[in-house]
């Protein structure tokens, strides 16, 4: 087998090496590195998933997925699994414009009014069990406290993995799924723009449930927005965003969650609320957004956080780590849907369609997330002007609460789409603007409100256009 041409992959039906040698190295067994797993175990393939922590990640990450993620985990035979281990359903979102004001109610139900559910709970028993799960897959051996430092290479083509402890394992295909903070990344010599966007203050309140059973809610007017979602009977999770100028000291938190964000939460949640701050269950984790234009090269791909990252509040870096190794592994043809790849230059060749398939789903998210974010932050006079005009977007018709959740939850993935649904809410905030719907009495205040929104939206029309053109490019 001559491997630098490429010719012939290893046959793994009937290869009989030792598991230290797999067709397959993935890199993290975190959420994503174990769906990535679950997608390309076929029951021939040697899979060796290589963990750094010897037990549970203590940090806190995600745990709400949209029903985008929810129909991957179901392809996969993880839905089951994780709903036993507490995964509950959410139904949509409810987002609350201010203090004491009525919830806009968000569903997730199609078009037709099918519902589509998505699912929520704890992230350390979403990791445990989905590890759980995979080991028990044939052909799949998960080991922790293994930590990757670097990558093998023959030629330009990544061959295997090295180890803290010095051990090197070949494999024909490398899956990177160590985290947003994926050090294999820059090893690889993948660009990447790192932002600084907040920070998330994490609070798990008991005996309480939130005011929409099964949705996630938004509560806004308070320096950040605030996410409460339902982990489990009597358990709600709450994400305060905090910016980044912020004090970060745990008295000067609890202080700015008590004066700032409490009378943005209506009761009972609210008491619940600062009982659990009070009661040190806060977890303070900094928000980044990590942009990359490539996640594949010869030999690897990225998935998941690795492959960069958005600002948590749009929920949406499971359900794209899910998309993520539902495409990889329709492209490689693994898994029930194909053939397997052959040869080196066809796993490559996957390994790139796979690369404009993963950004072209990535880029509206990653665009809608910081749009949304900046909306709902509403810092500044554009930013007002364009929340409380898709506020009265979303009151107004079921359609916009419709297109708005498509986006959201992944079913819809085209920038078009996005930029289209801008300019819709472009329009009715400068329309309420011009005719003194909002709260600008003065005629000075809404043209300042109307000139921020236009120069937010020249940007997000001009940020659109730019990431459009550097794909394009490559
Ligand atoms: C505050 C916050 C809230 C969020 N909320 C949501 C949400 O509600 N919904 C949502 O969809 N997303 C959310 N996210 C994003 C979500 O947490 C991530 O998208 C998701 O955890 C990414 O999974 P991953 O497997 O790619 O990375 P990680 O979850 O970071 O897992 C990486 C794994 O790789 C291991 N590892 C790292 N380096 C190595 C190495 N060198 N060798 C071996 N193993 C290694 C780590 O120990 C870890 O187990 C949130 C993120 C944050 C920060």
């Amino acid at each position: 087998m001559d491997r630098n041409k490429g010719v012939c992959i290893r046959r793994s039906l009937g290869y009989q090496g030792a598991m230290s040698d797999p067709d397959v190295v993935i890199v993290g067994g975190g959420f994503v590195g174990c769906a990535a797993a679950a997608a390309l175990a076929d029951g021939r393939r040697r899979i060796l998933v290589l963990e750094a922590r010897a037990g549970a990640d203590p940090r806190f990450r995600g745990e709400l997925i949209h029903p985008h993620g929810v129909a991957v985990l179901q392809g996969l035979g993880l839905h089951a699994p994780l709903a036993r281990a507490g995964g509950i359903d959410v139904r949509g979102f409810a987002v609350v414009p201010g203090e004491d004001a009525e919830p806009v109610l968000l569903p997730y139900d199609d078009v037709a009014g099918r519902p589509r559910r998505g699912l929520s709970m704890d992230h350390h028993a979403m990791v445990a069990s989905l590890r759980a799960e995979v080991s028990a897959r044939p052909g799949v051996e998960l080991r922790s406290g293994a930590r990757v430092t670097g990558v093998v290479r023959e030629g330009e083509r990544v061959v295997g993995i090295e180890t803290a402890d010095g051990e090197r394992i070949r494999a024909d295909l490398t899956i990177v799924a160590e985290g947003r903070h994926s050090k294999l990344r820059g090893l690889l010599g993948i660009a990447q723009e790192v932002r600084l966007l907040s920070f998330t203050a994490a609070l798990l309140l008991d005996d309480v449930d939130v005011p929409h059973a099964r949705h996630g809610h938004v509560f806004l007017g308070a320096p950040g927005p605030v996410l409460a979602y339902s982990i489990g009977e009597g358990r709600v999770r709450m994400c305060v965003d905090i910016p980044a100028s912020a004090e970060k000291g745990r008295d000067a938190i609890l202080a700015l969650l008590r004066t700032a964000y409490a009378p943005f939460v209506p009761e009972p949640l609210r008491a619940a609320m600062l009982r659990a701050a009070r009661a040190d269950s806060l977890e303070v984790c900094a928000n980044h957004a990590i942009h990359t234009r490539r996640c594949a090269l010869p030999g690897v791909a990225l998935v998941g956080d690795s492959g960069g990252c958005c600002h948590p509040l749009t929920a949406t870096g499971l359900t794209t780590g899910l998309n993520d190794v539902r495409v990889l592994a329709e492209e490689l043809g693994f898994g029930a849907t194909g053939a397997p790849g052959e040869s080196w230059a066809t796993v490559d060749a996957a390994l790139l369609r796979y690369q404009r398939r993963r950004y072209r789903f990535v880029r509206a998210r990653e665009i809608l997330a910081d749009a949304l974010y900046e909306v709902f932050r509403g810092a500044g006079t554009g930013p007002l002007a364009v929340r409380n005009g898709i506020i009265r977007y979303w009151q107004g018709s079921s359609r916009a609460r419709m297109a708005s959740m498509a986006l959201l939850s992944g079913q819809e993935s085209r920038l078009s789409a996005f930029l289209a649904e801008y300019a819709r809410v472009v329009g009715r905030s400068a329309y309420s603007v011009i005719n003194g719907d909002g709260e600008e009495p003065s005629m000075s205040a809404r043209a300042a409100s109307l000139s921020g929104l236009l120069r937010l939206s020249y940007e997000k029309f001009e940020r659109s256009l730019v990431t459009v053109y550097q794909d394009a490019v490559g």
